[in-house]
């Protein structure tokens, strides 16, 4: 029988003891039982099913078999003791599915709620991570070759430069990528931010951004702790007299 996927089994449960009569094959007295036969397709062993059950008597001394129909039997003896996971086990896989679908569910909840917090208070040096070809002057033109290349997704980031009442002056990436992965190495490393060209969006539109998923993730990073004017610089460097430390 295969480890893995599907595959069939064959199992006898003993419901109870009927006593002892006297068999009319091997003439002893022995003990009868009530038995089931059944058999059982599974996937992996957990994902299993009963296809068939049929009810028998049973010599215990010579095994002479004689069925029995089921609502003889299950009138007396209600358990058929067939165990839950050969009968239900497609049940413990539907629960257990509920359960991560429901945990997913509560997850994306959770930072659904997150993300909407952060956009309701923006503050500078915050990073959203979104589809730039769904994002107007973005600079990637959804009809432009670069962004069909890309299979017509262009995922970068918008740098809040500044906050201007309910509206925000944002720079985006001068670069932009086919996939969400390979967009979030980029923004610890190579990612740079075309400061010329800032581009304005209201809260609102951000919010719109948002809930259609243009916008999937927002980066605010703790601000860096301010060390007299020098804030922000390299450890242990220090900025060039007459050169503004960072941009
Ligand atoms: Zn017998």
């Amino acid at each position: 029988m295969p480890i893995l996927g599907f595959g069939s089994g064959d199992g006898v449960s003993v419901l109870g003891g009927l006593g002892e009569h006297k068999c009319p094959r091997c003439g002893e007295n022995a003990n009868f039982s009530v038995k089931a036969a059944y058999r059982y397709y599974h996937f992996c062993y957990l994902l299993s099913f009963l296809a068939k059950r049929d009810f028998f008597v049973q010599c215990d001394n010579c095994l002479l078999a004689k069925p029995v129909e089921q609502s003889a039997i299950l009138a007396h003896f209600p358990s058929d003791r067939i165990p839950f996971i050969r009968k239900k086990g497609w049940l413990l896989v539907l629960i257990s599915a509920a359960i991560l679908i429901s945990h997913a569910v509560i997850r994306q909840e959770i930072n659904q709620r997150r993300l909407a917090a952060l956009a309701e208070n923006p503050r500078a040096n915050d990073i959203y991570l979104a589809n730039l070809a769904r994002v107007e002057g973005s600079g990637f033109d959804p009809g432009s070759i670069d962004v069909a290349r890309m299979g017509g997704s262009a995922w970068g980031a918008m740098k809040v430069l500044k906050i201007q009442g309910d509206r925000l002056v944002l720079a985006t990436t001068l670069s932009a990528y086919s996939e969400k992965k390979r967009l979030e190495r980029s923004l610890g490393l190579t990612a740079k931010f075309d400061l010329d060209n800032p581009i304005v969006l209201t809260q609102r539109e951000i919010a719109e951004l948002l809930s259609s998923g243009v916008i999937y993730d927002i980066q605010r990073r703790a601000p860096p702790r301010a060390r007299g004017a020098s804030g922000g610089a390299g450890a242990g460097r220090r900025p060039a007299p007459g050169r503004p430390a960072g941009v």
